[in-house]
């Protein structure tokens, strides 16, 4: 007993000190890796039920270095969070996305939309609302173009600059969007709150459809009462050609996921948009 009580020890203190040791290379890495123009944004495409086309797209952070290889975003934005790096990455974010939704609304005299992931600590940056709209007038984009994702955790911290960013973003006609909806506990009373305009069905309740009946109701109840609160529905993470008819139906406003396309780059994203108009 004394030995299998050593041997747990062992293994449990070997696996925490590789998960400590990689946290540490990432924090190590991600200090030059803006200079060294390691990230890269990719875009994923919404689709418009209705209009049966790309209508807008979701920028997703790529992060490439020759020590770590790939590092996702699940691994290195809570990282980014954690040291405040999130502030310079995420401005990188807004730069790079608005030039590119003017380049790709230029290509196709399309005015699509850009979604931007934004996260707690970004709303700790008192220059953030300056810095967007000083990048909007830059590359020469409308504000109702950009869409700004949030989740529950930026409305939770309950913070007054919060408040006063989000009431900031709706006057100054960007869009404001509820991601990953249905995974917290009390998103509705913030979609009261809030001027939100789009709400994202977190991809967890997609996956269970159409099999499972259970998610079957809560996806339709969540869009109905987005539709009578005037809101944009968008299913996250939809996979098959089962789960689209199924959304359609239920009169989905647009669907992003692996069925149409994963995130790509950039180049790709001009050449996509043609082969679909
Ligand atoms: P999210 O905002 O909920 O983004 C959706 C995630 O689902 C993305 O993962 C996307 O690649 C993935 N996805 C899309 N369609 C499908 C599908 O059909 N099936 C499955 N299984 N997955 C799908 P990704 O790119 O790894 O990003 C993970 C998370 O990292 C994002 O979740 C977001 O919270 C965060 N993130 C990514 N880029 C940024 C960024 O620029 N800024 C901030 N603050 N957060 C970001
Ligand atoms: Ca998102
Ligand atoms: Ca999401
Ligand atoms: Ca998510």
């Amino acid at each position: 007993a004394k030995d299998l009580g050593r041997n747990t020890y062992s293994f449990f203190s070997k696996k925490m000190n590789t998960m400590m040791l990689r946290r540490f290379e990432i924090e190590e890495q991600m200090h030059g890796a803006l200079e060294r123009n390691e990230f890269v944004l990719y875009y994923q495409p919404q689709f418009d039920v209705k209009k049966q086309k790309i209508t807008g797209v979701e920028a997703l952070l790529r992060w490439y270095n020759s020590a770590l290889g790939n590092v996702t975003p699940d691994e290195f934005i809570p990282i980014a969070e954690h040291t405040g790096l999130i502030i310079p990455i995420g401005r990188f974010v807004i730069k790079q996305a608005l030039s590119f939704l003017n380049e790709w609304q230029n290509a196709h005299q399309q005015k699509f939309t850009m979604a931007v992931n934004l996260s707690p600590r970004q709303f700790r940056d008192k220059e953030l609302l300056g810095f967007i709209k000083d990048s909007l007038s830059e590359s020469n984009v409308n504000a109702e173009y950009l869409e700004l994702e949030i989740t529950e955790g930026v409305l939770m911290s309950g913070q007054s600059h919060i408040h006063d960013a989000l009431v900031e973003i709706s006057e100054l006609g960007i869009k404001l969007s509820m991601d990953d909806f249905g995974t917290g506990y009390s998103s509705l009373s913030y979609l009261r709150q809030y001027a939100f305009d789009v709400l994202k069905i977190d991809q967890s309740f997609i996956s269970g459809i159409p099999l499972n009946k259970a998610d079957c109701e809560l996806v339709n109840t969540i869009i109905a009462m987005a539709h009578s609160l005037g809101l944009t529905v968008v299913a996250e993470g939809v996979e098959t050609k089962e789960q689209l008819t199924l959304l359609e139906e239920l009169g989905c406003d647009l669907v992003q996921g692996y069925y149409f396309s994963k995130p790509i780059p950039a180049k790709q994203l001009l050449d996509f948009a043609v082969s679909y108009k």
